[in-house]
């Protein structure tokens, strides 16, 4: 028999800072157990939706100020070509406001004991110097402070201020301010936000905070990272001003993007006429870069190469692979749609070398013709590298700490790739999404309700006595 009880949702926490959401909750009946979920990206969010929905208690955790992943930062989604934050945003709020979901944002696993149906896992939260309770999300502080720095969220493209909230609809609402760049942490002066915030919200004396969870069971989804293509030199990334990267490229285009979703070259601000993607940098790689493909990016640059069309009609788009690794009918369909309705051009093409033209600032792209064996050239002024994806470093500690395994390229390693694809070799411990291996939305989505399914079941067994 599974065993319900009518409890206060903070009754198994022991330190005061969850307790500033308390407003949000009220009291509710639900399963005695708890689950955590370890970042909040797609694959997180759809698993701690799944178990809070079928009563599970949710502890889900994330690194940043915000929850929300890589989604938030593109701007459509193959193959539905949706609005990406039109689709991410209802479900950060349904996570914000799920009354068995506990969001601990800027927070951290630091430890974690015990065993299957009863870990006790140590979480660290780093200080926002905003009082979660007090913020409202007006934007005042950040309108005032002097201090402007690039924005990680666009890539370096645009601008935010120390004190931030990383997006427009970040959830939760509340800023935080960067103590490295903030004037007041680093030279002792300035306190503008504390004068102007209307909710005496500021509070420069937060200090880490660290409490003890009480979970049944843990899910990893810890997501995905960018490859450098800065040490692959022929390409000239950070060296020539019209070489991007696919996730700049999607800020460029976004609406809430640095410029405003207008797409224009970034060494003379002018609309481009001929862009050319790159595929596979540094993925597939025998000697720079990661043998693995990324799996994601043959299906990402034909979506980009659709909105460029979109978006400048006149600009010529080339796409130049070596394998296009495009499987399925659905799939198939999106890249001839692009190929015969968009006029996208694919070129079996290995790249071998960019050259800038230093008066114009034109890219000029050497590379073998795989069709025709023999070695081509393409002008463009506009040249964006599709780079490996691979797993975040947080993987190591995380392994190191819950004795779960890696594989040689630091993704989670799961006990079956075949027939057990969610579980590791700790019992309770599962992952999905980007951090057990390449994958699109899709398939982390589908991977997260596996994984949620099966924490609950440790869950419940634990209830049950089973
Ligand atoms: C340029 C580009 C375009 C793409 N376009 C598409 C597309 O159109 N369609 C599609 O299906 N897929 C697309 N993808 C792939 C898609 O982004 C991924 O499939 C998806 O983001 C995976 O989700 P995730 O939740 O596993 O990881 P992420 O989105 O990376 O989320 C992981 C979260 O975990 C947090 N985190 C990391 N470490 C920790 C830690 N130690 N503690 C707490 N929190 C932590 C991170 O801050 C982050 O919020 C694209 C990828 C790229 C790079
Ligand atoms: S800290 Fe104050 S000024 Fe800044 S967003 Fe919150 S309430 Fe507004
Ligand atoms: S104290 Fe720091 S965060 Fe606040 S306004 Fe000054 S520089 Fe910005």
């Amino acid at each position: 028999m599974i065993l319900f009880e009518t409890i206060f949702i903070y009754r198994n926490i022991h330190t005061p800072f969850f307790l500033k959401h308390a407003d949000r909750h009220e009291e509710i009946t639900l399963n005695n157990n708890a689950v955590l979920v370890v970042g909040g990206g797609i694959a997180g969010m759809q698993a701690s939706l799944d178990l809070a929905n079928r009563g599970s208690r949710v502890y889900l955790v994330e690194k940043s100020p915000s929850i929300g992943g890589r989604m938030a930062q593109l701007d459509k989604t193959f193959p539905t070509m949706d609005c990406s934050i039109c689709i991410l945003a209802p479900k950060m709020i349904e996570c914000f406001r799920h009354p068995n979901i506990n969001l601990l944002t800027c927070s951290e696993v630091q430890e974690v004991a015990g065993s299957a149906g009863d870990f006790k896992v140590k979480i660290v939260k780093n200080p926002r110097f905003v009082d979660d309770d007090k913020c409202t999300g007006c934007g005042v502080c950040a309108e005032k402070c002097p201090v402007k720095v690039p924005s990680e969220f666009d890539m370096g493209m645009g601008t935010r201020k120390a004190i931030y909230m990383t997006f427009p609809q970040a959830v939760p609402r509340i800023t935080a301010i960067d103590e490295d760049r903030c004037l007041y942490f680093q030279k002792g002066v300035c306190k503008v936000c504390e004068k102007f915030c209307p909710a005496h919200a500021i509070n420069f004396n937060q200090k880490r905070e660290e409490t003890t969870l009480d979970v049944a069971s843990i899910i990893l989804a810890t997501g995905l990272k960018l490859y450098d293509p800065a040490s692959i030199s022929e390409y000239g990334y950070k060296r020539y001003k019209n070489v991007l990267l696919s996730l700049e490229l999607e800020r460029l285009i976004n609406a809430s993007g640095p410029t405003r979703g207008e797409l224009l070259t970034p060494s003379s601000s002018k609309h481009p006429r001929r862009i050319a993607f790159i595929q596979c940098v540094g993925s597939r790689a025998l000697q720079k870069g990661l043998p693995y493909c990324s799996s994601v990016c043959c299906m990402y640059a034909t979506k980009e190469a659709i909105l460029i069309r979109e978006h400048e009609p006149t600009c010529e788009v080339y796409i130049l692979y070596t394998d296009l690794r495009v499987f399925g009918k659905r799939f198939q369909e999106f890249v001839n749609t692009a190929r015969d309705e968009r006029k996208v051009k694919y070129v079996n093409g290995r790249v071998a070398l960019i050259v800038e033209d230093p008066t114009t600032k034109d890219l000029l792209i050497r590379y073998e013709n795989i069709a025709e064996g023999k070695l081509s050239e393409l002008r463009a002024d506009l040249v964006v590298l599709c780079p490996a994806l691979m797993p975040r470093e947080d993987n190591k500690h995380l392994a190191e700490i819950l004795n779960i395994g890696l594989n040689e390229y630091g993704f989670f390693e799961t006990k079956d790739s075949l027939l057990m694809p969610v579980e590791t070799n700790v019992e309770g411990v599962f992952v999905c999404g980007y951090c057990q291996g390449p994958k699109d939305i899709a398939e982390s989505v589908t991977q997260a309700s596996a994984a949620a399914a099966r924490a609950a079941e440790i869950a419940i067994s634990t209830i049950t006595g089973g």
